[in-house]
């Protein structure tokens, strides 16, 4: 070890925020235990970014193995630490860390309140892209589509599952459902390229039409949409699947009939402005729109069930104005002592990759200045603490997955791709990971 004395930091979650929290520790010298709930790291790189964006992926893979090979920094996969998981909050915090960095995602579901949204057939975005993306246990589980997909929202995961919709299901018609309008869309417009081949541009024309007053009221060019649209080039190819838009419409229930969904009856809103803000007010008018899937894409909270004081869908830090990382206990109006939250933890569905790295690197400031208030300790102390731990875990009969054992996975896996003539072939099932790292 290149320092004498050290401090040693637990980050809990390996997605790219804990990553990039993991390397910027270890550049200024802290022994660093990485704790992940998925046996392989990665988070949303691994699980989120859409399918065939391969190179993306790959790219973020080889920086992530930079981090995960470097001897400052111990991986250990297959760890959840949470009120009922391998390791509670407070186990962490009596194990002699100089601090705890929380980058465990936004793992929780946002629920709208609306009727009908946990029939089966309406499904959370966040969990049908698990799913497609392979990781356990929703892999495992069966998603259903319908050949009508109704997305509530319009962000870049709304791309994400329409792109999934229109290219890898059988689906006839894919709308997506905004409360605003298409000048309020939240995704970017390289994204939507994705997604070009599907889009019905006269539908789109349709819907403009059909919401023109009401844009003209909130003072909208319907025109410059329409204009705007001819300049886009056609695609050479289309799907089969039509791609449309249902905008200024707030959804109300979820319409099944003997447990099958069948509809999205919404409201009708228009748009009133508040200063810089476009909010939509509804009207009172109720459509439906006929749908056998839906799938909310709105975001996504933390997961309360950690053990992190929680408030409103996030986790929280002390008051202030800037960017605080520091987690704070509002009934005892104190900090956490040495617990931080970075990336989506901090802030849930903020954002790419580079965000959430820029996140992490800056929350790592305050971790070392909170750090740097105690004394470092001999490497061997450090190295001390972390064994502790791992026996704590072994003690408990935690299938515990080092960075070499990814490794194994991950060669198996590109094997399998390579016999299968595919560009991945993930393990669908933890329990099939676990059994080859025990048969070699
Ligand atoms: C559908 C979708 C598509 C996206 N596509 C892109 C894209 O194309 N390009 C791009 O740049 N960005 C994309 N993003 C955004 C990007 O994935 C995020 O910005 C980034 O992954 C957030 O990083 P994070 O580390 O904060 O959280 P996450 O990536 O969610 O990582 C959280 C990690 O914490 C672990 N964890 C969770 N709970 C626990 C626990 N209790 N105990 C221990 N470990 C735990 C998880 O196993 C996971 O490894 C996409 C996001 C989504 C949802």
């Amino acid at each position: 070890m290149a320092h004498e004395t050290v401090h040693v930091v637990a980050v809990v979650g390996a997605g790219p925020a804990g990553l990039f929290a993991a390397r910027a520790l270890a550049a200024a010298g802290c022994r660093v235990l990485l704790l992940n709930r998925d046996i392989k790291p990665g988070g949303l790189a691994e699980y989120g970014i859409f399918l065939n964006k391969y190179k993306m992926k790959g790219g973020l893979r080889r920086q992530f193995q930079k981090i995960l090979t470097d001897p400052r920094v111990t991986y250990l996969g297959n760890v959840t630490v949470a009120q009922s998981g391998d390791l509670t909050v407070d186990d962490l915090r009596g194990a002699g860390f100089d601090a705890l960095v929380f980058a465990i995602g936004a793992q929780g579901t946002k629920y709208l309140g609306v009727e009908g949204e946990r029939l089966p057939g309406v499904y959370h975005a966040k969990d049908l892209v698990y799913h497609y993306n392979r990781l356990p246990p929703f892999s495992e589980q069966a998603f259903p589509m319908g050949r009508r997909v109704a997305i509530v929202g319009v962000g870049n995961v709304m791309v994400d599952i329409a792109n999934y919709c229109v290219h890898f299901c059988d689906c006839d018609t894919v709308v997506a459902v905004a409360r605003r309008g298409p000048y309020e869309k939240a995704y970017d417009d390289r994204e939507f390229e994705d997604i070009e081949d599907a889009f019905d541009r006269d539908l789109y024309r349709a819907e403009i039409a059909r919401i023109r007053p009401r844009l003209e009221a909130a003072g909208q060019d319907a025109d410059a949409l329409l204009h705007a649209l001819g300049q886009r080039p056609e695609p050479e190819r289309r799907t089969r699947a039509r791609l449309g838009f249902r905008f200024l419409a707030s959804p109300r229930r979820v319409l099944a009939e003997g447990g099958t969904v069948v509809g999205l009856e919404v409201e009708e809103t228009r748009l009133e402005k508040k200063g810089e803000r476009v909010n939509a007010v509804g009207t009172g008018d109720v459509a439906v729109i006929p749908c056998d899937t839906v799938v909310f894409a709105v975001g996504d909270r933390v997961d309360p069930a950690v053990g992190l004081p929680y408030r409103d869908g996030l986790y929280v830090t002390r008051p202030g104005a800037d960017p605080v990382y520091q987690v704070w206990d509002p009934a005892t109006q104190q900090d956490v002592p040495g617990v931080f939250v970075v990336g989506w933890a901090r802030r849930a569905s903020d954002g790419v990759v580079g965000r959430a790295r820029l996140d992490a690197e800056t929350g790592v400031k305050q971790v070392l200045a909170e750090v740097a208030t105690k004394p470092a300790r001999p490497a061997a102390e450090a190295e001390r603490v972390i064994a502790g731990l791992v026996d704590t875990l072994k003690a408990r009969g935690a299938a515990v997955v080092p960075y070499a054992d990814v490794v194994r996975i991950e060669t198996a896996e590109r094997e399998r791709a390579a016999k299968a003539g595919v560009e991945e072939d993930k393990f669908a099932a933890n329990r099939d990971m676990l059994a080859l790292l025990r048969a070699d």
